[in-house]
């Protein structure tokens, strides 16, 4: 590399971005990582039961965990990484998302028009606060739509844009290209668990991608 390295962080992140859209997604899927981590071990794996303490931290203390997937951005066909999360996230229907009290799910506007459209604005209403700051309702929690008996969601089909997306959260700002994930589910704290491996395939790149600066 020469004297000086005219790239920014945040253009190499966009560089990794760029090489975990095209590449890393797809050696994820094929398992790639397992062979990897025959040839050298990932730290993340080696120290597989502090990794796990963190993540279990999740079950008290709120906070992001961030996934070895790349997040979906603004440009095209950069949603490989959502892609994978929800191919490999299996929910466990334990209904904490939803009935475990909080300051509210806010709804957009075209979610309170649809669920409105089924049970009646006055009842919805009922069932909201008005946030004048945000200039939106928001929905009480526990989730008035939670059954407790049926341990399922009365309006699953048209359920706001929040609930569809959960557990996955926007990305942190120290890793804005890496998908972030909500630790208080229990899932999302097992996915993060079953993919610590994953991450020996985002060094790999890293590593590839400083050789090609290197070579500049
Ligand atoms: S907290 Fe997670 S595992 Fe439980 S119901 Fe919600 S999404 Fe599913
Ligand atoms: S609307 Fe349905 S999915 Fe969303 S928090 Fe309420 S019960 Fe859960």
């Amino acid at each position: 590399m020469g004297d000086k390295c005219d790239f920014s962080l945040s253009q190499i992140r966009r560089l990794c971005h760029q090489l975990c859209s095209s590449s890393c997604v797809q050696e994820k899927r094929r398992g790639l990582h397992e062979q990897l981590l025959r040839q050298r071990p990932h730290w993340s794996v080696q120290k597989k039961d502090e990794q796990f303490h963190k993540i279990d931290l999740g079950v008290k203390v709120p906070f992001d965990i961030s996934l070895p997937l790349p997040a979906r951005d603004e440009r095209e066909d950069s949603g490989h990484g959502v892609k994978l999360f929800w191919e490999r996230f299996s929910c466990q229907h334990c209904g904490r998302c939803c009935y475990t009290p909080g300051a509210g799910l806010l709804l957009e506007d075209e979610d309170f028009e649809r669920i409105a459209e089924h049970i009646g604005k006055k009842t919805l209403k009922s069932m909201c606060r008005y946030d004048k700051g945000l200039h939106a309702w928001i929905l009480k929690q526990p989730c008035p739509f939670y059954s407790p008996d049926e341990k399922k969601c009365q309006i699953y089909a048209i359920r706001p844009l929040t609930c569809t997306k959960y557990p996955l959260h926007p990305p942190l700002k120290e890793m804005p290209y890496n998908l972030a994930v909500d630790a208080f589910c229990p899932a999302a704290r097992q996915f993060a668990k079953d993919s610590l491996g994953w991450w020996i395939i985002c060094e790999n790149n890293w590593a590839k991608l400083l050789c090609k600066i290197e070579e500049r």
